[in-house]
Formats: structure tokens, C-alpha cells, sequence
């Protein structure tokens, strides 16, 4: 890809004015950029190979597939590589980690995340790039942001930026779908980020022009309501009880008006009542057995909850709990949470990350990005490292997030790299 004409006269317009936003560029990161933009050919192709490799979260061989790529790629840039695997019965494909370590970094030591898997599994759309579109299975999510993200390091590594440096590329292979326990299929991911000071992670932007330094939490919850079997003429009464199901309505009903503002959400997505249930967890199906004459004996509820950070999440268990202790006449409540993703809140730090950001897309005459409302999306791998200062959505822009019709914009893919390129360099190199 070449840039635009109208991008070239931009560009001589901006270089030959005094005030020019290119002057914010050292000679060194004016190189980066002219580099980023003479490989752009390289680029498409190597994300074309990427979509083209089927990888949905549980196509284990696929993710491995897309990990080699990548693998092979970091190791030729200087990169130590090394490959995690999870516990079979977790039937994940693993994490590929990449790291040049310096004893003594001049600048931050960074971490970069992305993740080689897509929401879709068995055989994607192929990769397409016509008529100023460019589609493919997990274009935008996030096979894009990958790519964004192994050539600012090409870029980097052809500059000589990389000596010296302390910096660590992590890319989850079930970031969809993570395997539970995330203790488990993220403890090495946050014992990486414990050697790290930034992360910048390749997510795109779901609102243009955003950036996103805060996403709630989400823990599972599980409600299990026993009530007293009987005969229907006596519900409500001190013979027959509330039975389950209205009990369960009663709970619902209490978290429905509990939280219905504010930060934290709480969704039943799934209810099965009667006087048997059985639910199997890896379908994420169930069956129920009633009859309308006979008081509901039992009740489960799947649902979710989510919140900014540990107080927040906490305080709405305990909101939750207390709820669900108040039963009606002969029931009884068992109420248990999972914490699956934990909250990562904005915090100064991440601000200052996007000052960076900014500072550098104000050199290179993009247009400045803020915050997006943490409410906004769904928890990610940055969660897991919010314990540092994290930026997300520096990928590639596009539409169709876990959509089959996906698309990204080609012409975002040299600008975000050029960007991540940059801010990399700056923060590698504070002194440049
Ligand atoms: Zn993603």
C-alpha cells in the first residue's frame, strides 16, 4: 500500500510550515515512520496469512498455527520465545510469550498484548481486501491489532530501538473464551506484567477515537433455590410454602431493583424451575421437569455480574447475598460467585499512558483520542494487569466486532503502527 497523494502533499505542507506537527518527531521516530510506511506491502500480507489461518478459541492446532507465525517473526527480531500450554482438560491451545530482557533498561520495560484466537470456530471468511474494505475472520479482532503490534516491533528492531531494552510480548491463545479457572489461564499472563511497567494492548477501538483505560470485571454467579415440594393448593400458605420459583422471583426481583443504576450490572441469563433440573456447564444448556399442580421444589440461575473494581464487585456480592438470605416460607437459597475477569479501573497512571499516546498522535497529525466509558465493553485480558498502567484499543480500526462480516479500514493499519511504533520508542527511550 502507498500512501494517498493527498497524504503525500499533507505531509510536505506539514514538513515545510514552521509550525509544523512533524517537527514533534525526533529524526529517529521520523525514520520509524517512513520505515512503517515502506513495509505497509509486507504488512497486509502478513495479516492475510494470519486470517487465513482458522483459529477460533477451541481450533487448539489453529491457535498454535497463528502462535508459530508470530513466534517465528519475534524470534528473528531478538525475541526469546516460549510457548505455555494448559491443562488438558482446560482444552485450550496456550499463550506464546516473547521477551528481550535488558539487565539494566534505560526506559520503562513494556508488555505488549494481543491474542492469536477468534470468536469464530471452524472455517472463517477469507481474507478479502477490496474495494477499500478488508474483511476476514477476526480481521479487526484482533488478528489486525497482532499485526500492528509485530511491525512497530520490525520497525523498532531496523532502528536499532530495541537494544537495551526491556520488552515482553504476550499473546493469549483463548482470550474469547478463557479457560476457567482465569487463575489458572492467566497466572502466567499477570506474572509477566509483574516484571512490566506499561502494557499496551492491540484490542481495537470499539468507538472511534477512543482509547480505553478502564473495562469492568465480570464474576459468574450461581443461584440454587430448594423449595418445599407439594401439592399446588397450598402454596402461599403455611402448608405448602412459597415454593422455589417464586422465591427465585423474589430474589431476581430484589437484585432487578438493586441495580438498576449505577456502575454494576447483574444479568440472570439463565433460569431453569420445576421440580427437577439439570444443567450441564459445558453446553451452557439445561433441562426442566414440572407440573403445574405440583409447588417448584427447585431453581437454578446462571448470571453475571459486573463491576469496576474489587470494592465495587464486592459490595454488590454482598448486597446480592443479603437478598438472597431473606427467604419466603419454606425455601432456602445457595448463592456462589466465580470472579473471572477482575475490574480494571482508570486510574492517573493509564491517563498518563494516553498523554503519550496523544503526544505522539499530535506529532504524527492524528487526531487526539480519549478515554471510553469503562462500561462501555466487555472485560479482556487487560484486566488481568490492571495492577499497572494500561492502555487498550491501539489496534486497527473497522466495524463488525464478533460479527461475521467484520471489516477493518485499511487505511488505519500504517497510521497504528507508526503510532504504536513511537510510543514504544518513547517509552523504551525516554531521553530520545
Ligand atoms: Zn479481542
Amino acid at each position: 500500500m502507498r500512501r494517498s497523494s493527498l497524504g503525500v502533499l499533507v505531509s510536505i505542507l506539514l514538513a515545510s510550515g514552521p509550525a509544523s506537527l512533524a517537527q514533534d518527531l525526533s529524526p529517529a521516530e521520523k525514520k520509524l515512520a517512513q520505515t512503517v510506511d515502506a513495509r505497509l506491502g509486507d504488512e497486509m500480507a502478513a495479516l492475510e496469512k494470519v486470517v487465513n489461518i482458522d483459529s477460533g478459541t477451541f481450533n487448539t492446532v489453529g491457535v498454535r498455527e497463528v502462535g508459530r507465525f508470530f513466534e517465528k517473526e519475534l524470534q528473528g527480531l531478538g525475541f526469546t520465545t516460549r510457548w505455555l500450554s494448559m491443562p488438558d482438560a482446560m482444552h485450550r491451545a496456550g499463550h506464546l510469550v516473547a521477551e528481550r530482557v535488558s539487565a539494566k533498561p534505560l526506559g520503562k520495560r513494556v508488555l505488549l498484548i494481543g491474542h492469536m484466537d477468534t470468536v469464530f470456530e471452524g472455517q472463517g471468511h477469507r481474507f478479502q481486501n477490496e474495494g477499500g474494505v478488508i474483511r476476514g475472520a477476526g480481521v479487526i479482532d484482533m488478528k489486525g491489532g497482532d499485526v500492528v503490534l509485530l511491525f512497530a516491533l520490525r520497525a523498532l528492531e531496523g532502528a536499532g530501538l530495541l537494544k537495551g531494552a526491556t520488552i515482553r510480548v504476550f499473546l493469549t491463545g483463548d482470550e474469547e473464551n478463557p479457560g476457567l479457572p482465569t487463575s489458572e489461564s492467566r497466572r502466567d499472563l499477570v506474572a509477566v506484567a509483574k516484571e512490566s511497567d506499561i502494557v499496551l494492548s492491540f484490542e481495537p477501538a470499539l468507538v472511534a477515537g477512543t482509547i480505553v483505560l478502564g473495562r469492568r470485571g465480570q464474576s459468574a454467579w450461581s443461584l440454587d433455590v430448594t423449595g418445599a415440594q407439594g401439592h399446588s393448593a397450598y402454596v402461599l400458605r403455611p402448608r405448602g410454602g412459597a415454593g422455589a420459583i417464586y422465591e427465585t422471583s423474589r430474589i431476581l426481583e430484589g437484585f432487578r431493583a438493586a441495580f438498576s443504576a449505577g456502575n454494576v450490572t447483574v444479568n440472570p441469563g439463565l433460569f431453569l424451575g420445576g421440580t427437577d433440573v439439570a444443567y450441564d456447564a459445558t453446553k451452557g444448556a439445561g433441562t426442566s421437569a414440572g407440573k403445574w399442580n405440583v409447588i417448584a421444589r427447585t431453581v437454578t440461575v446462571k448470571g453475571d455480574l459486573r463491576a469496576l473494581d474489587d470494592a465495587e464487585r464486592e459490595a454488590a456480592k454482598a448486597r446480592m447475598r443479603e437478598i438472597a438470605a431473606t427467604s419466603l416460607p419454606k425455601t432456602s437459597a445457595k448463592l456462589e460467585f466465580e470472579d473471572v475477569y477482575p475490574g480494571w479501573p482508570t486510574t492517573d497512571g493509564n491517563r498518563s499512558v494516553l498523554k503519550i499516546i496523544n503526544a505522539v498522535g499530535h506529532a504524527l497529525g492524528q487526531p487526539p483520542l480519549t478515554e471510553a466509558d469503562p462500561a462501555t465493553r466487555g472485560a479482556g485480558d487487560s484486566n488481568f494487569v490492571a495492577f499497572l498502567s494500561v492502555a487498550d484499543g491501539l489496534g486497527v480500526k473497522g466495524e463488525g466486532f464478533h460479527a461475521p462480516d467484520e471489516s477493518v479500514d485499511p487505511t488505519s493499519i500504517g497510521p497504528a503502527t507508526t503510532r504504536a511504533a513511537v510510543v514504544i520508542a518513547r517509552l523504551l527511550h525516554p531521553t530520545n
